[in-house]
């Protein structure tokens, strides 16, 4: 029997990115949405090549499934569907020759409408109204320049459950008096979000795209009935569109989904195979032969959120450092 090398710990981290956009001054949209600027990005990806393996999806897929990693192994992910994947990331990835996997939400991509948070965070800048009231869900008082007033309103659509969201968003922007129509929001989510042609492009240069469900609704929040047409649904959407096998849902907001067994079963009949939280950690991912003492959850895989304030040091250190400790 040939000698083996001391086996390292094989650790596979998965690092999330949303919107790559400078945000001046005069940006009306969620203003912590970006989690790095072009040039920032850039050199994170620099640094990845440089000090990693960047994996596929199937290569993701397949060690969860039992398959050996490579070295460093890091995979690149996005979340959501903003137009800056197609504009301002997709160039920087196929100039430093890295792939990446896009996880879109796809309703908001078929009916040019903008991701609720941005809806809040675009109507919250653009009102004159210096405070009223919601009735809906509950009685709120809205004072649209208190800083914590859009965490409090997203907040109240992640954790309400059951909510007709787009109720509540109406009577938000009636009250704040805000101009509001389809074209309006076409308009902005035209600026702000990729089309499918956009999507098509990212996968022919060889990016892979996976399922953020429909609607962007947290899972926790849904009924039976609801699951299974964010997740069937989308998944659908996806492989009608793109006309490739979707294999991984990256979990709306990012909360894991481990200790939900009724989460856990819909997204295991939606057709997944794994399932991605965010802000989660790094994955341990042992060789086949040691998953019995040692499992790994395949639908709570862990990922590594960035944001703009995070230096080049602290990028190295969260995403390459660890996998380069063995
Ligand atoms: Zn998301």
């Amino acid at each position: 029997m040939r000698v083996r090398r001391f086996a390292p710990i094989p650790r596979l981290t998965i690092v999330t990115f949303h919107h790559i956009a400078d945000q001046g001054g005069r940006y009306q949209y969620d203003p912590d949405v970006a989690d790095a600027t072009p040039a920032q990005f850039r050199r994170q990806m620099e640094t990845l090549a440089r000090h990693c393996t960047v994996i596929t999806m199937d290569d993701c897929v397949r060690a969860v499934e039992g398959a050996p990693l490579p070295q460093n192994p890091v995979l690149v992910t996005f979340d959501d569907g903003y137009r800056s994947c197609h504009d301002t990331a997709l160039p920087v990835l196929k100039s430093v020759g890295i792939p990446a996997t896009f996880f879109i939400a796809t309703s908001y991509i078929t009916e040019r409408r903008l991701y609720w948070w941005e809806r809040i965070a675009l109507v919250l800048s653009r009102t004159k109204v210096a405070r009223t009231t919601i009735m809906f869900p509950d009685v709120l008082e809205i004072v649209p320049h208190d800083p914590i007033m859009r965490r409090k309103l997203t907040d109240l659509i992640k954790f309400t459950p059951a909510l007709d969201i787009e109720r509540f968003l109406v009577e938000l922007t009636e009250k704040l008096e805000v101009e509001w129509s389809p074209a309006i929001e076409a308009e902005a989510a035209d600026g702000l979000i990729m089309k499918w042609d956009h999507i098509r492009t990212l996968a022919r240069e060889g990016m892979d795209i996976e399922s953020h469900t429909r609607r962007h609704r947290v899972l926790q929040t849904l009924d039976a009935a609801a699951l299974r047409d964010e997740l069937s649904g989308s998944r659908l959407d996806l492989e009608a569109q793109i006309g490739r096998p979707v294999r991984a849902v990256a979990y709306p907001v990012g909360r894991a989904i481990s200790e939900v067994p009724r989460i856990r079963a819909a997204v295991q009949e939606a057709g997944y195979r794994i399932g991605l939280s965010n802000g989660s950690g790094v994955n341990t991912l042992w060789p086949a032969q040691l998953r019995s003492v040692l499992p790994i959850d395949r639908f709570d895989i862990r990922r590594l959120s960035t944001d703009r304030s995070m230096s080049d040091a602290m990028f190295l250190t969260s995403v390459a450092i660890p996998s380069l400790a063995y």
